[in-house]
């Protein structure tokens, strides 16, 4: 069921919105605009926000403000609800970014069809966004998704005091294997890689990207750097344990080089800084001979594997 917020101080309106959209929708409301605004970009997975205009201590116009500079509410479409019917609030809530205006007293049948429109058009755009940011070979986060996600989950973290495990794998010797058994049985091989390390990374504070050609970089959230180390361990291992065979020439089976880095992250801290740490990190596996793990930990004191 897709969830609607409803800010409005007034109970009586508030509870006859509520009776005509709870049959298809899970409906919160919040009584003032404060509450909207926390209930909102706390638990930012709002398909529609429907709020009054006319409320104490912040009007719905300020708050509309307020959703649209904070990250997680920015996308979420908001209905303005008055009886201010003038064309200037009007006129007003849409250059706010409003996507639309019921005005008050209101007949259930037009607030349920345009609410259904609007969570239609919401559905259909995060699916197209959710598409654009989603690798086609791998059906994993793609480089773009990374880019979004990071920042936002450093923040997370910097604000949680929670360590932050970022990590960058890489398929070892890869120009041997395309040259050797050809670029759609590479492309498989890409595919696996990723298969097992998403297998490995399905907590919800996990996430995996596709960063480039034959590149992954993954995070992972709360776990000391010793934790961390271990299951990239563990998952390095999974990838030698597919035995996928390699050009003999240069390994027996395909392996990946694995660098990482554990931070708590302090306020300043940036994340392009440690991703290039987990980046050098990667580039000595490689140099201690590939198919291992090479680990920064939080005193930056490098950790091997062999
Ligand atoms: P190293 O162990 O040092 O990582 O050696 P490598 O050969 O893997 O590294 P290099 O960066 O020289 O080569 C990466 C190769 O990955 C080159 C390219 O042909 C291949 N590659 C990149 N993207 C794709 C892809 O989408 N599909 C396939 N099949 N191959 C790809
Ligand atoms: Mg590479
Ligand atoms: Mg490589």
């Amino acid at each position: 069921m897709e969830k609607i917020l409803i800010v409005d101080d007034s109970v009586v309106q508030a509870t006859q919105l509520k009776k005509i959209l709870e049959d298809e929708y899970e409906i919160t409301v919040a009584q003032t605009p404060i509450d909207g605004l926390r209930y909102a970009s706390e638990n930012g997975d709002f398909s529609l926000i429907l709020m009054d205009v006319v409320m104490p201590g912040m009007d719905g116009f300020m708050l509309l403000k307020k959703l649209q500079e904070e990250v997680v509410t920015r996308q979420t479409p908001v209905i303005l609800i008055t009886s201010l019917s003038d064309i200037e609030s009007e006129q007003c809530g849409l250059m706010l970014g409003a996507v639309d205006y019921i005005a008050k007293p209101f007949h259930p049948m037009i607030v349920k069809a345009r609410v259904q429109t609007h969570i239609k058009l919401y559905k259909y755009r995060r699916q197209v966004e959710y598409q654009s940011m989603t690798d086609q070979l791998t059906g994993i986060a793609n480089r773009r998704r990374h880019d979004r996600y990071s920042e936002m989950k450093w923040q997370e973290a910097v604000r949680l005091q929670a360590p932050f495990s970022i990590c960058m794998f890489d398929i070892d010797k890869f120009k041997v294997y395309n040259d050797t058994f050809g670029h759609p049985a590479g492309d498989r091989v890409i595919a696996e890689v990723a298969r097992v390390a998403a297998e490995h990374l399905r907590r919800s504070t996990d996430f995996l990207a596709r960063y480039g050609g034959e590149e992954f970089v993954a995070f992972l959230m709360g776990d000391s750097s010793e934790k961390a180390f271990a299951h990239l361990k563990r998952i390095r291992q999974a990838i030698e344990d597919l035995q996928m065979p390699h050009n003999p020439e240069v390994s027996k089976w395909v392996t990946v080089s694995i660098g990482g880095v554990t931070v708590v992250p302090q306020l300043g801290d940036d994340y392009s800084t440690y991703l290039k740490i987990a980046d050098a990190m990667l580039y000595d596996a490689k140099r201690f001979g590939r198919n291992c793990v090479v680990w920064a930990d939080e005193k930056m004191k490098q950790q091997r594997e062999r």
